[in-house]
């Protein structure tokens, strides 16, 4: 009984042993694949590029099996087809490879891909350390003995086949498939993981060539470039701005907070800048400002175009800019230009002032002679209302009419002299007004006889629907204003016709309309017209003589005494041009008087 008890606790402790054994055996084979798998997880992680990658995973790889080449297919527009050899292979050996992968790339949830396009696009990946001498036993052969293809997959989506061939057969052991899908699996991720790198690589490179050019570009811009953020503090400023601002002795450390600018800087024109700043920050778009930098007594002082705009980006609330980007022109040399142009304009002006007061002069005279004469020449009119029996004209008659085309003439070209004058006095804001107090309704008579007698072809007639026509105005210069309208009239009706001028009066301004039957002025000129030698662009124009500043002096004249001027045109043909004009000046000394 001892005894039986002795050798079955003898047989449990052998059993006990063995088992013991076992288990230890399974726990040493565990630890070696941990640290196998270990071994290949950190050579993945390690990997940088995808050539470290098919490294890491040969190595794993041939601990294994033994394998002639290793291949790998990633999806992609084109296919990438790597082919890792273990030892140099046969045309014919690799033929057969890219057929296969081919083959097994259709069975899988893969795009179609086509052998001889892979073949074309292959890439032998065969570095010197991975090469290794071909066993003795192995088979210089053409053939595939065996193959084995495993989807690379990451997140359940496949990225590419990973496919091993040998050339002798039964190479690859179905036990290992599991471990193999895993090594697979971590090529995979580490596949995924370089692709995305070089995809953010190459993004950032190209943000970085953009933003380098993008540096060069507004370094080499001759104009200035200043850039601020949402609270109108500058960020940026180029190297034409910097080189502008030193000009007045602003050297701009960034970032500078405008206001701060402004609070240093009293001249008026750190202001006017801080204004169209905050224009644009209020997402208005300013163009073209000119602002002037200078001291008084220069003759032009530095004069700066700026433009600025809102900067949005796709997330800014509208409205609400992320900033605002200036653009500064130094436009002192186009002033200087002008400023020539209008002095030389002025010069030749007086210039033909002098003889064109002489033929006023010596015509009123010679008017007044034949006058005179014809009255004396047709002596005393009859008393009774019967008509006198009619008497041949006296050439007399006729130099009159002569004379009085001359005389008109003669006004016409005084008014374009005057204009010409006028130019640069309300380019440069001084054009001076001297204030009287006359009937309105008389100087649009003297205004239409005067023009009535350079022309038969047209009628003009004057039309007073206001009770009292006295008005405080600079006489002269609405003579102009009048005068000029009614020579545009004349000008444009060319086929004559009637010329009415209407003046009537709304509670304390009188408004005067021009209305004539003439080529009228199509609506896309109207912000134009009164610019300054601004014409009509049509070909019909060409027959029409002018220099197209009429309508700017007249604006500005009728701008300075506080009425404004416009034009409509007609519903059946021709042009109105209308100005209002205050009875009294609104503003300044004369106003209450
Ligand atoms: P100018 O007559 O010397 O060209 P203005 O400043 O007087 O210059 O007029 C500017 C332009 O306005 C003219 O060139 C012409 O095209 C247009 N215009 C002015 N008045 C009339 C009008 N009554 N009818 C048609 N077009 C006119």
């Amino acid at each position: 009984m001892e005894s039986s008890v002795q050798s079955e606790s003898r047989t449990t402790e052998r059993a006990h042993r063995s088992s013991n054994g076992q288990h230890v055996d399974r726990l040493s084979a565990i630890r070696h694949e941990m640290e196998y798998i270990n071994t290949i997880g950190k050579r993945f992680v390690a990997a940088f590029d995808r050539f470290q990658v098919h490294r890491a995973l040969l190595a794993a790889l041939q601990e294994i099996y033994n394998f002639s080449a290793c291949c790998i297919l990633l999806k992609g527009d084109p296919f990438e087809l790597f082919i890792i050899p273990s030892y140099p292979l046969s045309t014919a050996f690799l033929e057969g490879m890219i057929q296969r992968i081919a083959n097994a790339a259709n069975v899988i949830d893969f795009p179609h891909v086509d052998a001889e396009q892979l073949a074309r696009t292959a890439y032998l990946d065969a570095p010197d350390e991975l090469a290794r001498p071909r066993g003795e036993k192995e088979i210089a052969g053409t053939e595939i003995g065996s193959c084995l293809n495993i989807p690379l997959t990451v997140e359940n989506r496949i990225i590419g086949l990973l496919s091993l061939f040998d050339e002798r057969p039964g190479s690859f052991d179905t036990n290992l498939l599991q471990l193999t899908t895993m090594i697979a699996d971590y090529a995979a991720v580490a596949l995924e993981n370089v692709r995305l790198r070089e995809r953010e690589t190459a993004l950032w490179r190209q943000a970085e060539f953009e933003r380098q050019r993008l540096e060069l570009i507004l370094r080499s811009m001759a104009e200035g470039l200043l850039i601020t953020d949402a609270r109108g503090t500058v960020t940026s400023l180029n190297q034409s701005a910097r080189l502008l601002f030193s000009q007045v002795g602003i050297d701009f450390k960034l970032p500078t907070p405008l206001y701060q600018l402004a609070e240093t800087n009293n001249a008026p024109w750190v202001s006017r800048l801080v204004e169209i700043i905050g224009q644009a920050q209020r997402s208005k778009t300013v163009t073209n400002q000119e602002v002037m930098i200078g001291i008084d007594d220069e003759t032009v002082p530095l004069t700066l175009s700026i433009s600025a705009a809102p900067l949005h980006d796709a997330n800014s609330i509208p409205n609400r800019p992320i900033g605002v980007v200036a653009v500064i022109n130094d436009v002192t040399s186009n002033k200087q230009i002008e400023r020539l142009k209008d002095e030389f304009v002025s010069v030749v002006s007086h210039e033909l002032r002098t003889p064109l007061t002489a033929i006023k002069g010596y015509t009123q005279h010679l008017v007044r002679r034949i006058e005179r004469r014809l009255r004396k020449l047709r002596g005393p009119q009859p008393e009774s209302n019967q008509p006198a029996e009619a008497a041949p004209e006296p050439p007399e008659s006729y130099d009159l009419r002569s004379l009085n085309i001359i005389q008109s003439q003669t006004e016409h070209l005084e008014r374009l002299v005057n204009d010409l004058l006028d130019l640069s006095q309300v380019q440069w804001g001084h054009l001076d007004l001297h204030y009287e107090s006359f009937y309105l309704a008389d100087e649009l008579a003297d205004s239409v006889r005067s023009v009535q007698a350079s022309t038969e072809q047209h009628t003009i007639t004057l039309e007073v629907q206001a009770r009292d026509t006295k008005i405080l105005a600079d006489r002269a210069r609405i003579a102009q204003v009048v005068g000029n309208i009614l020579d545009n009239a004349v000008k444009y009706s060319p086929h004559g016709g009637l010329i009415k001028v209407c003046l009537e009066q709304h509670d304390e301004e009188f408004q005067i309309n021009v209305i004539d039957e003439g080529i009228g002025v199509s609506p896309e000129y109207y912000d134009h017209i009164f610019e300054r030698f601004y014409r009509v662009h049509n070909t019909a124009i060409r027959q029409y003589s002018g220099i197209g500043l009429g309508l700017y002096v007249a604006k500005a004249i009728v701008d300075r005494h506080g009425g404004r001027i416009w034009f409509t045109n007609n519903q059946n043909i021709g042009t109105t041009f209308s100005f209002t004009l205050p009875g009294r000046p609104r503003t300044g000394p004369l106003a209450k008087a």
